[in-house]
């Protein structure tokens, strides 16, 4: 019997990009939704408030905008 279970992690590393995903308002089409400060609204899944960086609109999602991406480089 093995306790010791981290024996078998096999590490890799990769040189990696990092992309940055904005969502465009669907108002405008001109700024970009960015989370605001406002608490979490306990829906579920949970959504975040976010506010249009051009024309203040707002709108709740569930994801939080932007965010990064990692993508491997070959
Ligand atoms: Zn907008």
């Amino acid at each position: 019997m093995c306790l010791f279970v981290e024996d078998k992690i096999m590490e890799r590393v990769a040189e990696v990009k990092v992309l940055l995903v904005e969502n465009v308002c669907e108002v405008c089409k001109i700024g970009t939704m960015q989370q605001t400060d406002m608490p979490i609204l306990l829906s579920n899944p949970p959504k975040w408030e976010h506010k249009c960086t051009y024309c203040e609109h707002r709108d709740w999602y569930t994801l939080k905008y932007p965010y990064q991406k990692f993508e491997k480089v070959n």
